[in-house]
């Protein structure tokens, strides 16, 4: 080894010892016949100090090292002078004097600065990936990424677990987005897909007979970008045989219970998650992926308004839309900026216009005060248990615009409010999902999680004639306003898959043609099974108190779904495409 101590492992007690070690210059500072210079590696940061006058040959090196040179230094570990200690500072307490150095390698200015944090445009801190993962917050996430991954791996090891590898190269499996489609070239015209989830082939394995299987298994969706989306991401992709929903919830309610005193101990949860219906979701929180951290939830108003006067609240009700507020407590001295920001973000979630009223020690105040009768006001402040000092926000509408404006308001006011604890956790499952929803755009039934879903034994008999109205064994993870992953009891009946299929508008020839090798799978001996599958990289995100989970993968994609650093995608050879059977068109 070029080096035998790590920067950030040196202190008192190893002064006197003579140390080599190896990094990369962080910060240079000179001061006459002394030059101070923060050496860093992995483990975090050591000063070295150069002294003209005692280790002349050193201090040469040290006065041509410049930021990100990599550099060996060997001397000897020595307390710092009593004014120069650094409490911030793990190794702040000592020094190193060089006694012999070297430049291992030097470096060009860098574009970025790594001793800063991170805010350059983002497509130059990927292009310059390598020098922005150098930066102390992004090595602590990769870091703390690889433990949250290698306790997973343990615990499930210890719960009988296998780790099993798919194919990437496969066929396509629906998950709602786009394939990602590899063109091949022994089979010209033909094409794999990359894996949205390896989902048919974990449910392949349970029919082979391994009982309980998992991987830390990359998907790949061609899908419209989002901040907190990636073309292709990180699943913790599980599946077990011979178990009922509760199985799994168990499971991982366990599993993360476990993790997160153990790679971010600062965080606090609160056990046993609570559950919740997708329907008591949608009504009391607007979304089926609530922040629980704070209350605020929506209450119905529908019926208390309407016989209105008030023809927005009276013509929403009539049109078979809702009426509902939520209460934000001590929002009464909200200025008419953020009433009208509020306003804005009802708009925006779809919302016709945003109803506001404040209740003062002398009453109600609102825009639509005149509107409304006397008794219609103080039910309406009665329900949503308004006390002085509080501000109520309406939303009239049809169902789904309802929920959406008043699930943003939430989310609003909760980050307005402070009640978004990065440090608190609130987990909680959603059960009970519909089996499928409808796609209005396509005028078909779609299925809510994917087709492989099992509807309730008890709705089974409703599938044809009622499909809005079965529910699913299926559930979501959340935690603070996330979707962390979900998971169903899969369907292991040949009949019943192929009576989903159908209803997803699939033709028997076509169902047969997509996934007949699974449907026949099923009449070899497929035990009942199910499982889930949590995204690794938002819950890293989370533990890391990141907002992107860019910010927690080593290589991610721009939201143009590039790679800035390694050129991707890019253009081939003629040669390449010709040998892929494949024409350029336009
Ligand atoms: N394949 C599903 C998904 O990627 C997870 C599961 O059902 O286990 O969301």
């Amino acid at each position: 080894m070029l080096k035998d101590h790590w920067c950030n492992e040196l202190r008192r007690q190893h002064i006197g010892q003579r140390v080599t070690l190896a990094g990369w210059v962080h910060r240079r500072r000179e001061h006459g016949a002394l030059i101070f210079l923060d050496l860093r590696d992995r483990s975090g940061r050591a000063q070295v100090v150069f002294d003209a006058g005692t280790m002349p040959e050193a201090y040469a090196v040290g006065q041509e090292a410049r930021p990100e040179y990599v550099l060996q230094v060997c001397g000897t570990v020595r307390p710092r002078p009593a004014d120069m200690v650094n409490p911030d500072m793990a190794t702040g307490e000592i020094e190193v004097l060089a006694e012999e150095a070297r430049i291992l390698n030097p470096a060009r200015t860098p574009p970025i600065y790594v001793h800063r944090e991170p805010e350059e445009d983002i497509n130059l801190r990927l292009k310059y990936r390598y020098l922005d993962l150098r930066r102390e917050r992004l090595q602590r996430n990769i870091l703390l990424r690889h433990r949250v991954i290698q306790f997973i791996r343990e615990y499930l090891d210890r719960e009988d677990f296998i780790e099993i590898e798919t194919p990437i190269l496969t066929r396509s499996t629906p998950e709602g987005a786009r394939d990602y489609l590899v063109p091949s070239r022994v089979h010209p015209g033909c094409f794999y897909a990359l894996p949205q989830s390896p989902q048919q082939l974990k449910q392949l394995l349970m029919v082979a007979g391994f009982e309980r299987y998992f991987q830390i298994a990359r998907c790949f969706r061609d899908e419209d970008l989002r901040a907190d989306r990636q073309p292709e991401f990180t699943q913790l992709d599980l599946e077990m045989s011979f178990v009922e929903q509760e199985d799994i919830l168990n499971l991982i309610e366990g599993m993360i219970t476990a993790l997160i005193p153990a790679v971010a101990p600062h965080k606090r949860l609160l056990t046993p998650f609570p559950r919740l219906t997708y329907a008591e979701s949608m009504a009391r929180y607007g979304t089926d992926k609530p922040d629980l951290r704070y209350g605020m939830e929506l209450v119905d108003l529908s019926d208390l308004v309407a016989e209105s006067n008030f023809a927005v609240f009276r013509g929403a009700v009539a049109a078979g839309g809702q009426v509902k507020g939520l209460r934000v407590p001590g929002g009464a001295s909200r200025s008419r900026k953020e009433l009208g920001e509020l306003e804005a973000i009802a708009r925006e979630a779809g919302a016709g216009g945003l109803v506001w009223m404040a209740r003062d020690a002398a009453g109600l105040r609102s825009p639509v005060l005149k509107h409304l009768r006397e008794e219609e006001q103080w039910a309406l402040t009665a329900r949503l248990e308004a006390q002085v000092g509080d501000l109520l926000l309406i939303v009239a509408g049809r169902r789904a615009v309802v929920a959406a404006a008043l699930d943003a308001l939430r989310r609003e006011m909760g980050h307005r409010l402070h009640l978004t604890d990065p440090d608190l956790l609130a987990w909680a499952w959603i059960v009970d999902f519909p089996l499928f929803k409808w796609d209005e755009e396509a005028g078909r039934w779609d299925a809510e999680h994917h087709p492989f879903t099992s509807p309730k034994e008890e709705d089974l008999p409703f599938l044809e004639s009622d499909p809005g109205r079965v529910r699913a064994n299926c559930y979501d993870l959340i935690c603070n306003g996330w979707e962390l992953g979900s998971g169903s009891i899969r369907i292991h009946r040949r009949d019943v898959q192929e009576r989903v299929f159908r209803l997803l508008g699939y033709s028997p020839e076509e169902a047969q043609e997509r996934f007949g090798h699974l449907l026949e799978a099923f009449e070899y001996g497929a035990p009942p099974h199910g499982g889930i599958a949590p995204g690794i990289d938002r819950l890293v995100a989370i533990l890391a108190n990141e907002d992107s989970i860019r910010e927690v993968i080593a290589f991610p994609k721009t939201n143009q779904a590039a790679d800035p650093l390694m050129g991707a995608p890019a253009t081939v050879s003629e040669q390449q495409l010709r040998e892929l059977h494949i024409a350029i068109v336009g």
